[in-house]
């Protein structure tokens, strides 16, 4: 291969901007010309390329977001859409891609590696749900940002003995809301895969004033059947019966926008150079990932359209931490 391009898509991620770095670097340093796709999918159907030699991604591995811009798509999902992004690459004299996202974007990468074009998958997504890495490009240095906010809550519902329903990210998924739970010392995660009920979460919040708490943590995922502004509306009325005063915060997309950490620009350094390197060589369809801390690659076809069961038993571990 000559010519490679490389795009972000669906939500941004902590770490992406490493990742377009080191697919870009890694392709510079094979002979090969890299460009930068704008604006996710959306770029490869109007054809907006830049090229990306490895001063244009100098000073960006510190910072959140992607310089490539990233968006959802809705005429990509089309034949047509798929057809347009095809012709451009072609025109571009482009012989491969890397997308770096989430689901829904390698199930679109699927899609071209079915229509003989060859794309390599980078996981990355601040939900921690794909199918074919333990751990995606961004959910390290979400889950902090989460965890500083969590620490901060936990300082002033003490002092008011309030207690916080705190809802994060994870539309599907509740590995964000687990983990933060688990890592904050939450009294426990309400997450998309598992009812409770304003009774279940009364019933914990009284349990803990009981036990001599001061404050009570509730970690909220965004996708949980009801969301923390319901739940709130919920449990304010029970507060003389709770104990603790009620109240709500939705970290919303403060969780997204913060510098990568150590982890996540590492990952994203080893993810996105691997990725590069498969492709030039000739590897197409497959997702690179990390699982037990080596690198892997897992064929499209088993992570399109699925998403990466969470371990219940994290649930038990948040609930039987909080004494
Ligand atoms: P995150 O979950 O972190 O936001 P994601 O990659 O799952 O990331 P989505 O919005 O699900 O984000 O998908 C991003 C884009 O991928 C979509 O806007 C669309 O352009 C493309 N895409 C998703 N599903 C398909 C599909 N079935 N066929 C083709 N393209 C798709």
């Amino acid at each position: 291969m000559k010519r490679i391009a490389v795009l972000t898509s669906g939500g941004d991620a902590p770490g992406m901007n490493a990742a377009i770095r080191a697919v870009a670097r890694a392709g510079n340093s094979r002979g090969v010309e890299v460009f930068g796709v704008r604006w996710g999918y959306e770029g490869l159907i109007e054809g907006n390329f830049r090229p990306l030699g490895p001063r244009d991604v100098g000073g960006i591995i510190q910072s959140g977001g992607t310089i490539l811009g990233s968006a959802r798509s809705l005429e990509f999902k089309t034949d047509e859409g798929r057809k347009l992004a095809l012709d451009n690459l072609a025109s571009a004299g482009i012989e491969g891609l890397v997308v770096i996202g989430g689901n829904g974007s390698q199930t679109g990468a699927y899609t071209l590696h079915q229509l003989g074009f060859p794309v390599v998958g980078v996981a990355s997504t601040i939900d921690n749900d794909l199918v074919g890495s333990d751990m995606t490009i961004g959910v390290d240095t979400a889950l902090n940002i989460a965890l500083e906010a969590i620490d901060r809550l936990k300082v002033t519902a003490s002092s008011h003995r309030r207690a916080f329903l705190v809802e994060v990210m994870g539309r599907d998924c509740g590995y964000l809301a687990v983990m933060s739970a688990i890592a904050g010392g939450a009294e426990m995660a309400i997450i998309p895969e598992v009812v409770t009920t304003p009774e279940d979460i009364a019933h914990t919040l009284t349990s803990s004033y009981e036990r001599g708490k001061t404050n009570g943590i509730v970690v909220v995922a965004e996708g949980a059947a009801q969301n923390a502004g319901e739940l709130l509306a919920a449990l304010r009325p029970r507060e003389k019966e709770l104990g603790f005063e009620i109240r709500a915060t939705t970290l919303g997309h403060i969780q997204r926008g913060g510098a990568p950490g150590a982890f996540d620009r590492i990952l994203a350094s080893r993810l996105g150079t691997m990725a590069a390197e498969l492709l030039i060589d000739g590897t197409s369809g497959v997702l690179v990932g990390q699982k037990s801390s080596k690198l892997t690659t897992t064929p499209h076809e088993e992570v399109a359209g699925k998403t990466k069961p969470i371990d219940l038993a994290l649930l038990r571990l948040a609930e039987i931490l909080t004494g």
